[in-house]
């Protein structure tokens, strides 16, 4: 197949390997010459546009870009992606956005005849790498059938959550949670470690008592309890702690949208803005039991 592939940055850049690998024809954009130098190296076509991506005759274009405002400029408008697309090419967003604005640039997609995708990621740049991303899926049956096989060049685990924009939401209600749990953990081992507890005795109760949960048992914050997590290297690598802050925003920015309360998702923004204004925010987001340990 040919496809149009934009946004080659941490994750755009494995994932379009991926699409390489797996026998498709790439153009590639990015308004990093870095980027496309790499992918291009790798056997991909050199596209000097968005524009040149969709009058390029590609029949499928993928986007993986930082933020909404980042996907609005390439897709809408007079020289934007939808306008210069053929109505039949299929478009998929990858980025993490606001729910709201995927459903705004979907609606546009569909007026100008072209079937959109949002479809943002879990599994960070180890699962872009391996082709084992989890794709949340907001679209119609039909178009998310027609996406498979490509994203299945990506991904392992590929879901369809229901109509446009629900793949974002789903992505923005998991890591909210994530974000409220990271912090409730790092509040439990350090109480329970500031109160006489060895960390990895504390850490093996929780993960067999009903305090169990993803941020304890496969990614514990505590120091030296778990072995290749960040928390055992400096919390270097992993998910940085303002990707954490920007994810937390889309909920809640969402929430007040919908006047819905997120009385811990707010607060657990409000925790890694001031992490991050500490200078922390390149730190993977277990760091946040720093705000809770006396070395900090
Ligand atoms: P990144 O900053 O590494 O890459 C973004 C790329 O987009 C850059 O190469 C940039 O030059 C390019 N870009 C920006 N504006 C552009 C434009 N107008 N036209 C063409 N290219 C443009 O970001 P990333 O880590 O690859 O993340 C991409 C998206 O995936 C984000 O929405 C992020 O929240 C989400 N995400 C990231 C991770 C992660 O672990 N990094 C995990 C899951 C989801």
């Amino acid at each position: 197949m040919k496809i149009g592939f934009i946004g080659l940055g941490n994750m755009g850049a494995p994932m379009a390997l991926n699409l390489l690998k797996a026998g498709h024809q790439l153009s590639v954009f990015d308004l990093s010459e870095a980027a496309v130098a790499s992918l291009v190296e790798a056997g991909a076509e050199r596209a000097d546009s968005p524009q040149a991506i969709a009058g390029g005759g590609a029949e499928l274009i993928v986007t993986m870009l930082p933020a909404a405002p980042h996907v609005k400029s390439v897709y809408l408008g007079d020289e934007g992606l939808i306008a210069c697309s053929r109505p039949d090419v299929m478009l998929i967003d990858c980025s993490t956005i606001d729910p709201y604005s995927a459903r705004e640039v979907a609606a546009a997609a569909a007026s100008h005849g072209n079937p959109m995708l949002d479809a943002p990621v879990s599994g960070g740049t180890g699962g872009a790498a391996a082709g084992t991303l989890t794709f949340m899926v907001g679209g119609s049956a039909e178009h998310f059938q027609q996406a498979q096989p490509v994203l299945a060049a990506m991904g392992k685990n590929i879901v369809h959550c229901g109509d446009s924009g629900n793949g974002q939401v789903a992505k923005v209600a998991n890591n909210m949670l994530l974000g409220i749990s990271m912090i409730g953990v790092s509040e439990a081992m350090a109480l329970g470690v500031s109160l006489g507890m060895d960390p990895k005795t504390l850490a093996g109760i929780i993960n067999t008592s009903s305090g169990r949960c993803w941020s304890a048992d496969t990614y514990n914050p505590f120091p030296g309890v778990m072995d290749n997590v960040p928390a055992s290297r400096g919390y270097s690598g992993g998910f940085g702690s303002d990707l954490m802050l920007k994810d937390l925003g889309l909920a809640t920015e969402a929430a007040k949208l919908a006047r819905q309360p997120v009385l811990l998702g707010a607060l657990a923004q409000q925790i890694y803005q001031g992490f991050s204004l500490q200078g922390n925010g390149g730190l993977d987001f277990s760091a946040i039991i720093k705000q809770y340990t006396r070395e900090s």
